[in-house]
């Protein structure tokens, strides 16, 4: 399959890498939109949330625990962040591997649409 996001989770397109474990990998965005931009990803292909079933949905409570996690870790837990999923077209999904961006570490702006 032609998909960027599986092409970086099997290491044939470089990323930073933030974390990884047997369901999930974390890597920094490649074009920042905060100090702290992370994307968290289901190493399962799914193409957005559209895919998100009961059979493969514990993978994303999964990533929200990562995301809990990985916000102590860089230092925005308490000061705050946001999780975000875009799907579709309306929203401006770029790559059609569903992901989660993590985005924090200054005042983030408070529209969200
Ligand atoms: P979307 O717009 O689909 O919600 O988000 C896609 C994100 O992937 C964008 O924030 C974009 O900067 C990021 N991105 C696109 N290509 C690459 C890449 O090759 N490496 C990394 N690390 N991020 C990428
Ligand atoms: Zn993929």
């Amino acid at each position: 399959m032609d998909c960027l996001f599986c092409k970086i989770i099997s290491g044939e397109i470089p990323s930073k890498k933030v974390y990884e474990d047997e369901t999930v990998y974390a890597f920094y965005d490649i074009a920042p939109m905060a100090p702290v931009h992370v994307l968290i990803i289901p190493k399962q292909h799914l193409s957005s949330i559209n895919d998100v079933t009961p059979e493969n949905s514990a993978v994303i409570a999964h990533i929200y625990e990562v995301a809990a996690q990985l916000a102590k870790e860089l230092g925005i837990a308490e000061s705050g962040y946001r999780v975000v999923s875009n799907c579709g077209a309306d929203a401006g999904q770029t790559v059609f591997h569903l992901h989660f961006h993590l985005l924090g570490g200054s005042k983030l702006k408070v529209e969200m649409c």
